[in-house]
C-alpha cells in the first residue's frame, strides 16, 4: 500500500479530525502517501481532493466537526457513482481507503468491494453510539457531555421556577445518547426507545408532581412518543403544571471533542493504517473492553438495545 484516501461520511461527529491526525501521523510513519476526500462520496466520485499535512492537522485536533467535510451521496448509491468513484481511484493512484462514518457508509464500501478490489476499512463515527462491533463511537461521548452541560443549565432555571421540562435528545432511533445524559443529571423521567415501556408511569408522577421543584424529563427523538404529545399527555393530567419543550438539536454534535473521543480518535486513526498494512480489508475499527477489535462490514448493524445494566439503571434512576 502506497497511498490511503481518507474520507468523512454520514453525520459529522466531534473526533473526526483527531482521527485525521493520527492517520496522517501513521501514514507519514510508514512512508505512505495519506490524501483527504472531501464530501464523502460525493468528493470519491469527483475527486475533491486535499492534503492531509500532520503539521496542520496537530492544531485542529481539539476542533468539532470535520475538515473534510461530510455528505450524504445520491449518486453512491447508484452502479454509475460507484464506477465513476471507482475511475477515480485508479486515475489518482489511490490503493486503500479509510471511511469514517455510521453503518450506511459501511453498507456502501460493501456495494462499492463489488466492483472494487482495494482494501476498505471503516471507523464509527456517530454521535448516536448505535453500531456494534464498539463500545463507543467516535463522538459519543461528546455529545454526552454537550447534553448534560445544557440540562444542568436547564436545571438550574426550571428550579428557580418550579417548572416541568420536556428535554429532547438526539440519537436517531437510538436511546443512548438520551439513557447516559438522564441518569447523570439526576432526570426524573427518561424515555428511550429501547426500553420498551409506555410512559403511563410518568403520567401517574406528573399527576402528584407537588409544583414545588423541577422536574426534568429526558427524551430520546427516537422514542415513539415525542416530545409535543407528551406535553400534551402532562397537561392533560396536570393542568397546573408550568412546563416547557427545549430540543437541545445539532448543538449536541458541534463544540471540542472530549479527550474520550480525542483517544478513541488516535486510537481508531492509528489501528486502520495498521490493519490496512497487515492486509485486513472490509471491516470496521472497534473498541470493545478497551481493545481493538475488527468487525466485517457485514456484521456491522444498527444496534437497538441497551445491555441489562443499563436497562436495570433505567429502572431504578428513570422511574
Ligand atoms: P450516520 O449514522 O451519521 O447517519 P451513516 O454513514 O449511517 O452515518 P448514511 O447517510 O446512512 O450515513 O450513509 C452515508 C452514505 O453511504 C449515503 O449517503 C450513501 O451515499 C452511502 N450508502 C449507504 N448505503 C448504501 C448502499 N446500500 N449502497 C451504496 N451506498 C450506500
Amino acid at each position: 500500500i502506497k497511498h490511503i484516501g481518507v474520507f468523512t461520511s454520514g453525520g459529522d461527529s466531534p473526533g473526526m479530525n483527531a482521527v485525521l491526525y493520527a492517520i496522517a501521523k501513521a501514514a507519514e510513519a510508514n512512508g505512505i502517501k495519506a490524501t483527504g476526500i472531501r464530501k464523502g462520496y460525493e468528493g470519491l466520485i469527483d475527486g475533491d481532493f486535499m492534503s492531509l499535512e500532520t503539521h496542520q492537522l496537530q492544531k485542529l485536533v481539539h476542533k468539532g466537526g470535520t475538515i473534510l467535510k461530510t455528505a450524504r451521496s445520491k449518486r453512491f448509491m447508484e452502479l454509475e457513482g460507484r464506477k465513476k468513484a471507482l475511475q477515480t481511484l485508479k486515475i489518482n493512484n489511490i490503493d486503500a481507503l479509510i471511511a469514517i462514518g455510521g453503518d450506511g457508509t459501511f453498507r456502501g464500501l460493501l456495494a462499492f468491494s463489488e466492483i472494487c478490489d482495494i482494501p476498505f476499512i471503516g471507523i464509527p463515527g456517530t454521535i448516536d453510539n448505535d453500531i456494534s462491533g464498539t463500545d463507543y463511537t467516535l463522538g459519543f461521548d461528546s455529545a454526552v457531555n454537550t447534553a448534560i452541560e445544557n440540562i444542568d443549565k436547564i436545571r438550574d432555571t426550571a428550579e428557580s421556577h418550579n417548572r416541568v421540562f420536556v428535554i429532547e435528545l438526539m440519537g436517531r432511533d437510538s436511546g443512548y445518547i438520551a439513557i447516559h445524559s438522564g441518569l447523570v443529571v439526576g432526570a426524573d423521567a427518561i424515555l428511550i426507545p429501547e426500553s420498551g415501556r409506555d410512559f403511563i408511569y410518568l403520567l401517574d408522577k406528573v399527576k402528584s408532581y407537588d409544583s414545588e421543584d423541577a422536574f426534568l424529563i429526558v427524551v430520546s427523538e427516537g422514542d415513539e412518543i415525542g416530545a409535543e404529545l407528551l406535553a400534551s399527555k402532562i397537561n392533560e393530567v396536570n393542568s397546573s403544571v408550568d412546563l416547557r419543550i427545549t430540543r437541545l438539536g445539532h448543538v449536541q454534535r458541534g463544540g471540542n471533542p472530549s479527550a474520550l473521543d480525542r483517544m478513541l480518535g488516535i486510537r481508531f486513526g492509528v489501528a486502520a493504517v495498521e490493519q490496512l498494512l497487515n492486509g485486513n480489508k472490509n471491516k470496521m475499527v472497534g473498541l470493545l473492553n478497551n481493545e481493538l477489535y475488527l468487525t466485517p462490514f457485514e456484521e456491522v448493524v444498527k444496534q437497538h438495545q441497551v445491555n441489562d445494566e443499563l436497562q436495570k439503571l433505567l429502572e431504578l434512576f428513570g422511574k
